[in-house]
């Protein structure tokens, strides 16, 4: 249980460089987690030596580690889901003692927690070789390093369900008058404005689409020169206010990094992390986990709100 949980707060630190974004910060909460290693309790005053970036107040590297508390508890599943293979029965958590006065120091410390949900990745991880294979698949998630500049603008917008409707109405008009008037404003602006125009209509043409996509099949895949392959969005369900209203769903925009490992080859060739998301073919758009080692043959479905997947037969 000792190295597993630095090693589960280690990989959440990783798996959080997006959401930290500052390299100082990162490097700060690694070496707060070494030193939560080696002693049971990381005091306050102590937490300067451990910021290598300009000096801050006590106050900001309290608010730090605040941060990374909240963090933690916030993507506990998407976390949970990379750590699988650490089988661990209860979550690391860094706990906060709030000291009293005459000097007695708050300090920080590692408890554990039951999960919020009980982890179904667990029990299956971990592959047996000895064992018959299980063919079922757990999907990792890791966040993406360059989220794509509309899908941060979407999950702005994203959240509730009004703003969903709304802004869906705006991206239709794009998609349904913006030709029409471009038919129209060919004769009235000059050749160079209308060309600008008609670019930027081809540029917006697929971040409009692919949120119509978001919005209509709650995925899609982002296809990009500059991302990884495997790089999709996912509207993931926030908060369910009213369970009878499907409507009233609150939604978070997730742009995450896919991949798993394919059974038959771990099985086979000891090959991990083999499988990634694609579509399943130039005309079926599903999305589906292909192994690189055989992708013909080893498919698997891919379920986004359990992170698994069977054996595609078809
Ligand atoms: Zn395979």
């Amino acid at each position: 249980m000792e190295n597993k949980k630095i090693s589960y707060l280690s990989n959440a630190v990783e798996f959080l460089e997006d959401e930290i974004n500052n390299q100082d910060v990162e490097a700060f909460y690694r070496a707060c987690i070494t030193q939560l290693s080696k002693n049971e309790r990381l005091e306050k005053p102590q937490l300067r030596n451990f910021y290598s970036g300009k000096e801050k107040s006590e106050k900001t590297y309290g608010n730090y580690m605040d941060k990374l508390i909240h963090l933690l508890e916030k993507f506990q599943e998407e976390i949970q889901s990379r750590n699988a293979e650490l089988t661990l029965a209860k979550r690391p958590i860094i706990k906060t003692h709030v000291g009293g006065g005459s000097g007695n120091p708050t300090y920080y410390y590692i408890d554990f927690e039951d999960w919020e949900t009980p982890p179904s990745f667990n029990q299956n991880a971990g592959l047996q070789k000895t064992e018959t294979i299980s063919h079922d698949i757990i999907y990792r998630t890791k966040t993406l390093k360059r989220t794509p500049w509309y899908l941060k603008l979407t999950a702005k917008l994203f959240a509730r369900t009004k703003h969903r409707q709304f802004f869906l109405f705006f991206v239709l008009i794009f998609f349904i008058v913006a030709p029409v008037a471009l038919g129209f404003l060919i004769q009235m602006l000059p050749l160079t404005y209308w060309t600008l125009l008609v670019l930027s209509y081809f540029v917006l043409f697929y971040p409009a689409w692919n949120i119509i996509k978001l919005a209509t099949q709650k995925i899609a895949l982002i296809e990009h020169i500059f991302q990884p392959v495997g790089a999709v969005c996912i509207s993931k369900v926030k908060n369910v206010k009213d369970s009878d209203s499907f409507l009233d769903i609150e939604r978070e925009i997730l742009s995450v990094v896919v991949d798993a490992t394919c059974p038959i080859c771990f099985h086979k060739y000891n090959l991990k992390d083999s499988v990634q998301l694609e579509s399943q073919s130039l005309f079926n758009r599903r999305i589906i986990g292909k192994c690189l080692n055989n992708p013909k043959e080893h498919r698997f479905t891919f379920d986004k709100d359990l992170m698994t997947g069977n054996p595609l037969n078809t």
